[in-house]
């Protein structure tokens, strides 16, 4: 079921458009990373959908929304920066924030409980802020963000400043809470991006360049080459192997003949049998694969 449609969103500043006509759909129970460089406009998409910023153009809406809801009600938000009262623990910060959100204290209070069991820290719920790790701290600003019981929970790159200890806590329990719930979240690492999200929002300099589910994307790119070596001069070879039916182009680099090909097993078949037929002094053959970290650093680098 769709959840939020984005139609032709546009966000300039001081008329500089930083985000261009983008426009996507969010069906429920995903989880979907916002992958682009810096700059791309990751942040200011996701400043936008959280209502904290005005669209200089487009439409937001989520299903079943009412024209005068607040957005924020929709919409749990953590961003790349997040600030704590550090001399508050846990607990007093859950409360806080669950008091902000129009909760009662008991409500805020039972809540913060069962939310500080889930990202895992509700041993640490009575220890000051400023003593947690980073990873902590992000799993606290998780439990925050999803106080209100949102549609849509939002993580700016949540873990681009973690250490590798506080990076793992942090994909696992993306990968628990997407059970539950619909994740939107930014990156700039692929594969963090393949490790916890079904889906893929390809952005580079305001466009959306390239969308889809990640089994759809890793099978469009993934295309197979064939590394050949042959003793003696490599380029009177590369004719012959271009002309068979299963090879799709090749190029020389260095000592080496790519081959790239649509079916593997067949181009094997063809290349050896070409080899065999013609006597060809074969020294080297290697089988390679081009996969999403190709496709992504070919949009990103031009
Ligand atoms: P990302 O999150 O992908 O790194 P951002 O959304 O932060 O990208 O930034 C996109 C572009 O908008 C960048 O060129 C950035 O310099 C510019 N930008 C971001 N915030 C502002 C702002 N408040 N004023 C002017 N330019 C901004």
């Amino acid at each position: 079921m769709t959840l939020l449609t984005v139609n032709k969103l546009s966000k300039s500043y001081d008329g500089k458009n930083v985000v261009k006509d983008v426009s996507f759909e969010f069906h429920n129970g995903k989880c979907i990373a916002l992958i682009g460089p810096n700059g791309a406009g990751k942040t200011t998409i996701l400043r936008t959908l959280a209502g904290l910023l005005k669209p200089s153009a487009g439409t937001i809406q989520f299903s079943n929304m009412k024209e005068k809801d607040d957005i924020r009600k929709y919409i749990g938000y953590l961003p790349q920066y997040p600030v704590f009262y550090t001399w508050m623990t846990g607990m007093e910060f859950m409360i806080y924030s669950g008091r902000l959100s129009y909760l009662s204290e008991a409500e805020a209070k039972k809540r913060a409980e069962t939310l500080l069991e889930k990202v895992g820290i509700i041993d640490a719920k009575d220890r000051k802020i400023g003593k947690y790790s980073g990873g902590m701290k992000q799993r606290l600003g998780i439990a925050q963000a999803i106080i209100h019981k949102p549609k849509l929970l939002m993580l700016d790159e949540p873990v681009s400043s973690l250490d590798p200890i506080g990076r793992r806590e942090v994909l696992t329990l993306m990968k628990e809470l997407k059970e539950e719930m619909t994740i939107l979240f930014s990156t700039h690492i692929l594969s963090d991006a393949e490790e916890v999200s079904d889906e893929l929002l390809l952005l580079n300099k305001g466009e959306i360049v390239e969308s889809g589910s990640m089994v759809e994307l890793r099978k469009k790119y993934q295309t197979s080459i064939i590394k050949l070596e042959f003793q003696g001069d490599l380029a009177k070879y590369q004719e012959p192997i271009n002309a068979l039916a299963s090879v799709a182009n090749s190029s020389i680099e260095r000592d080496v003949l790519q081959v790239s090909v649509s079916d593997i097993a067949e181009a094997r078949q063809e290349i050896l049998t070409y080899v065999l037929k013609e006597g060809c002094p074969l020294t080297s053959f290697t089988l390679d694969r081009a996969s999403l970290e190709d496709m992504f650093m070919k949009v990103v680098t031009g």
